[in-house]
């Protein structure tokens, strides 16, 4: 048992000891005049950085998370989202 926790502190450790990887940073816009309100850039996003206003459309909720992925450009059926990449971030 006693073993098992030696393990189990030194695995915490070594997470600890390991920089975190810098993720990539972004800024998205969304062209609310173009937006037919089908949600697929809400759902796509895996930060979490967009959530729908009262007419299904897309709202910068969160824009600190963004990873200028470009999964909601990609998606958006109406060209009605631009994801611009930050601090150099490639
Ligand atoms: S670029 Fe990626 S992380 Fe940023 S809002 Fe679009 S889907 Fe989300
Ligand atoms: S994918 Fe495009 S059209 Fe659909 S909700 Fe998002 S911005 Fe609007």
């Amino acid at each position: 048992m006693a073993e098992t926790e030696t393990k189990e502190e030194s695995t915490a450790v070594e997470k600890e000891a390991k920089p975190k990887k810098k993720l990539p940073r972004g800024e998205v816009h969304v062209f609310d005049n173009w937006c037919k309100g089908c949600g697929l850039c809400i759902a796509f996003c895996p930060q979490g950085v967009l959530e729908a206003n009262g007419e299904g459309h897309p709202v910068v909720a969160h824009p600190e998370l963004c990873t200028a992925c470009n999964w909601c450009y990609i998606h958006c059926p109406d060209l009605a989202i631009v994801v611009r990449k930050l601090n150099g971030a490639s």
